[in-house]
């Protein structure tokens, strides 16, 4: 008989988000008369702006001639956008990443998980905890990382790095070795960004121990602080130990249109081999392209009407972002994040559990928020709070949490 892979049947019940709206779905339904706001929403809710819309439009109306029709693409993007891509997202900033370097695909998602089939089983994952789920669950999904272990809620093959007030929630090279390391800045969930500094250690210990840093750098587009960088390779060194994951999903609204990218340097090699080339043999053999239709719409992004659009959609959600922090923190409460990142890391009140705050505030104030103890150990105490909603409805919410707390 036909085994399973048996490494699914140790992930723990139920995924975080499907929690959550298990929840909210079971307190809509007692409580039919109850308007909840979400501020546990991960999903971009603004438009797509009027540029990439045009930019689609035209290539819809190309795939209906025979000169303009496209079948399967480049495995890897049209060369328009991986050039594009080198062009406004690293030269621009001084930093030299090649279109060949550039691997357009259908989400940051999907290649955070699947970059793991290219490294063999047997390697030392590090995970900073909390974390956004996707790279422990894949992890354990391709037997990397041990057994869970309920009682701690860690694997115990997992490095976990604790990211804690005490270390403004970026931790430091751990002490042991480990091979694969995953770092994301800005950083989902606690909203938190490193520094050069910090990250030239990370570079550093990567370098000096032959390990990789997987760099997910889904939200650079809210980095608003001077001197921070937003992309590993601004730092000295990253390009023989860093791989990068880059989104339109927040950058540019794209969470239904599916179009990210990953970076991977052709310095970068482990054991003689250039992970390049790797990377694009894992590309060709399972994945066919993103649609064209698509790609146009990212590379319009990178038209001066389209940096002006996404940077205003952006800045709505910014502004979200700084209703939330001011408005509770104006309450007494403490609140970390959000000035580089859409997410806020509220600590909950008096060391209340992160899920006993959920209830609470679901229920006294019908808001909904991500508990911090879904994404890891360390994440206890906490509630993540978004700033992709509607406007009027964030700064509602956050009336309603200042008046039970
Ligand atoms: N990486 C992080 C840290 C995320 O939070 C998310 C989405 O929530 C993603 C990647 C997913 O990006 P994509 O929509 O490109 O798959």
């Amino acid at each position: 008989m036909v085994k399973v892979n048996e490494n699914y049947l140790k992930l723990p019940g139920s995924y975080l988000f499907s929690e959550v709206a298990r929840r909210i779905a079971a307190y809509s339904q007692a409580n039919p008369q109850a308007k909840i706001i979400k501020l546990s929403i991960g999903d971009v809710t603004r438009p797509l702006v009027p540029a990439v819309i045009q930019a689609m439009h035209a290539a819809v109306e190309e795939m209906g001639t025979f000169e303009g029709f496209h079948g399967y693409g480049p495995e890897q993007g049209y060369p328009f956008l991986r050039e594009a891509i080198a062009q406004h997202d690293y030269a621009s900033r001084g930093v030299t990443v090649k279109p060949e370097e550039v691997f357009v695909s259908d989400g940051a998602k999907s290649d955070c998980g699947n970059i793991g089939d290219i490294f063999g089983v047997d390697n030392v994952v590090a995970v900073c905890d909390p974390v956004y789920p996707v790279y422990v669950d894949t992890n354990a999904m391709a037997g990397r990382a041990g057994d869970f272990q309920e009682e701690l809620g860690k694997w115990n093959k997992l490095i976990y790095m604790p990211c804690v007030e005490s270390n403004g929630f970026t931790p430091e090279p751990p002490k042991e070795r480990a091979d694969l390391i995953y770092l994301c800045y800005p950083n989902n969930p606690t909203g938190a960004m490193a520094t050069r500094e910090q990250l030239q250690a990370w570079v550093d210990y990567a370098n000096a121990n032959g390990s990789v840093i997987l760099y997910d750098s889904a939200y650079e587009a809210f980095i608003t602080g001077e001197d921070i960088p937003h992309t590993i390779f601004e730092i000295e060194g990253a390009r023989t130990c860093a791989i990068e994951f880059r989104s339109y999903s927040k950058t540019a609204g794209f969470t239904g249109n599916r179009c990210a990218y990953t970076v991977v340097p052709m310095e970068l090699e482990r054991g003689g081999v250039k992970l390049n080339s790797l990377w694009n043999r894992r590309q060709c053999t399972k994945f066919n392209g993103v649609p064209y239709v698509i790609q146009r719409g990212a590379a319009a992004i990178y038209t001066p009407e389209g940096k002006e659009q996404t940077r205003q959609s952006i800045a709505y959600y910014q502004k979200n972002a700084q209703v939330i922090r001011e408005g509770l923190t104006s309450a007494g409460m403490t609140c970390f994040g959000g000035t580089n990142a859409p997410y806020i890391w509220l600590k909950t009140p008096k060391g209340m559990g992160s899920w006993d705050f959920f209830d609470l505030v679901l229920d006294k104030a019908n808001v909904a928020t991500t508990p911090g103890a879904g994404f890891g150990p360390s994440g206890e105490g906490y509630v993540r709070l978004t700033a992709f909603g509607d406007a009027d409805a964030t700064r509602e919410a956050v009336e309603r949490v200042k008046a039970i707390v």
